[in-house]
């Protein structure tokens, strides 16, 4: 087969979910936006939901849906984006919870759908998504007297416990859901390790479920195997690829294997990463290509069948590392042409 190995360990996810789960005395969600951070959500959702978690949050209305068809009517859906324009059918026929982001989206959304659940969503200091302090003032009374099903807000730098802004926001999220009794979120993975002050009622980890920074106690939860398709001998003073950005500076033998920027090995790896035969570490040489890429084989004694570029001696973290970028982006850039096999998990 040409295509690149996706393994996929639903075990491995739902032990860094009960891990999680056991960090903190409130209950723990799971954020499912992006189909898993790419993973997939249709698999990994309901294996989440046998193991206990009961609220699921993503981004957009549409993935809502989705996630509904996979999981049934026996958990909460949670809608980031909250109640966009044109999202009211979807919202109502898949009873989904939009998470209010405005004083406009609370409007539509008593207007739209009187009666329907709803949460809100508050800006405690990241000024990306949430009610500001003075918007939510106006509306507070009206909205709490409508009972939100939770009240939440998100940190900007629980990836950093020594950041200041953690304790901000904390402070800020406090002062204004004194009295709330709604249930009430604030941490997504990163918070859930600041500790028991940021956990409030309900915590929405993602990234840590799927072996990602900063829950480094995570299981890994991918590996991606690629086929080599040709290896070829190289005299000193040829060069690989394109740009012609790789020279061999003595005999050398070179290994092309089956994936490339189009799955979402993104081309800043291009001489940065590395590939490992079974326990051997192999460098990339030269440029990624869309489907291809290349690799300085020359020390192995034997090429095997497949190179490794997420696995054991290198995760999603060491590999965006490699290219200047996080975890999240990596796995979320994973391509749809792997052939994915996923372990455990089945009822
Ligand atoms: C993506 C997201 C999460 C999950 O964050 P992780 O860092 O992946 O755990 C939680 N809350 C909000 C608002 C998000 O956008």
């Amino acid at each position: 087969m040409g295509a690149g190995l996706l393994s996929i360990d639903i075990e491995a996810a739902v032990a860094n979910w009960r891990a999680l789960a056991a960090h903190s005395r409130a209950e723990t969600g799971a954020t499912v936006k992006a189909d898993c951070y790419g993973l997939g959500a249709a698999r990994l959702a309901p294996a989440l939901a046998r193991a206990g978690a009961r609220r699921f949050f993503v981004a957009l209305a549409q993935e809502g849906a989705a996630l509904r068809a996979s999981l049934g009517t026996g958990v909460e859906i949670f809608v980031y984006a909250g109640h966009m324009e044109g999202d009211t059918g979807i919202i109502r026929d898949h009873g989904l919870i939009p998470l209010l982001n405005s004083p406009a989206q609370f409007r539509r959304h008593g207007g739209a759908l009187p009666g329907h659940p709803f949460g809100i969503q508050l800006d405690s200091g990241m000024n990306r998504l949430g009610m500001e302090a003075d918007e939510w003032a106006g509306l507070r009374e009206a909205a709490l007297a409508a009972g939100p099903a939770l009240v939440m807000s998100h940190l900007a730098c629980s990836d950093d416990p020594a950041d200041a802004m953690n304790a901000q926001q904390l402070q800020t999220f406090r002062a204004m859901t004194e009295g709330v009794t709604a249930p009430r979120s604030l941490s997504a993975t990163g918070g859930i390790l600041l500790g028991p002050d940021w956990h409030f009622d309900l915590t929405r980890p993602g990234i840590g479920l799927y072996g990602g920074a900063p829950y480094t106690g995570a299981q890994p939860v991918v590996q991606l195997d690629l086929p080599v398709i040709q290896t070829r001998a190289l005299s000193a003073g040829e060069a690989v690829g394109y740009g012609r950005s790789w020279t061999a500076t003595g005999p050398a033998r070179i290994a092309t294997v089956s994936a490339g920027y189009a799955d979402g090995l993104i081309r800043a790896l291009s001489g940065r990463a590395t590939l490992w035969a079974g326990d051997t570490p192999c460098p990339l040489a030269g440029r990624v290509s869309m489907d291809l890429i290349t690799v300085d084989v020359t020390h192995l004694d034997t090429v095997p069948e497949v190179l490794t570029i997420l696995g054991p001696h290198q995760g999603i973290d060491a590999l965006a590392e490699a290219a200047g970028t996080i975890g999240y982006e990596i796995l979320t850039s994973l391509g749809p042409r792997y052939q994915r096999r996923y372990a455990g998990g089945t009822p």
